[in-house]
């Protein structure tokens, strides 16, 4: 597996370069910004880019798709309910005071569960909403990784004070969803460093705690 991490923006977003070097299948997520500095790193890697994932449509994880989608003339891919806001990215531009971008053409959506191919990879999207509307995150079994947009991060979680926010869906996704994961998998978040679920039940203050 190759995954490259690249923090990008005013925002410091994380966008993930993911794929299988055997089959030079690869995918882009969330890339925010920064377009010439992700081309630049997707060359490096050698993969052919098949899909753009979204996680959630936050200007910070969306800036750079219209550009790298026409680069790479692949399919743009969110969940449902997060379409409107990606909509609504001039708006989102204006209230952070970033530069506005083109709105990207979604292409297709990912459903709760749903299997995405990617060579030998098999990121499962597992509905992770209370951030942002229709929030996914993305889990390799095998790889034993997950990337966790800005539902979980290492001490933290995403803020729930922009629109569609909600503390206690966001703490109900995490719950149900990432934390069953097994300890020793691997977080790959929106923002900061990655961690493990393990870690994360220990010791995240907003997660209590929680010991199996
Ligand atoms: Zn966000
Ligand atoms: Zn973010």
């Amino acid at each position: 597996m190759i995954l490259e991490m690249l923090t990008v923006g005013p925002f410091q977003e994380n966008c993930y370069i993911i794929g299988d070097e055997n089959t030079g299948e690869g995918a882009l997520i969330d890339p925010g910004d920064e377009a010439t500095r992700i081309a630049l790193a997707i060359g490096q890697t050698r993969l052919d880019i098949g899909r753009i994932i979204i996680t959630h449509a936050h200007i910070d994880h969306v800036g750079a798709v219209a550009t790298l989608g026409d680069e790479y003339a692949c399919p743009v891919l969110l969940h449902p309910e997060a379409e409107p806001m990606l909509q609504q990215m001039s708006t989102q531009a204006m209230m952070m005071g970033v530069r506005f971008g083109k709105v990207p053409k979604v292409d297709g959506y990912i459903q709760d569960e749903e299997l995405l191919e990617i060579g030998s990879l098999r990121l499962r999207a597992m509905y992770t909403p209370g951030h942002a509307p229709g929030h996914l995150s993305f889990y390799e079994a095998n790889e034993g990784l997950v990337l966790s947009g800005d539902a979980l991060f290492a001490g933290s979680v995403g803020r729930v004070d922009l629109p569609g926010g909600s503390m206690e869906v966001l703490l109900r996704s995490i719950e149900e969803r990432l934390l069953p994961l097994p300890d020793e998998t691997r977080v790959y978040s929106g923002h900061g460093p990655a961690t493990t679920i393990g870690d994360e039940r220990a010791t995240n203050p907003f997660l209590g705690g929680r010991l199996r």
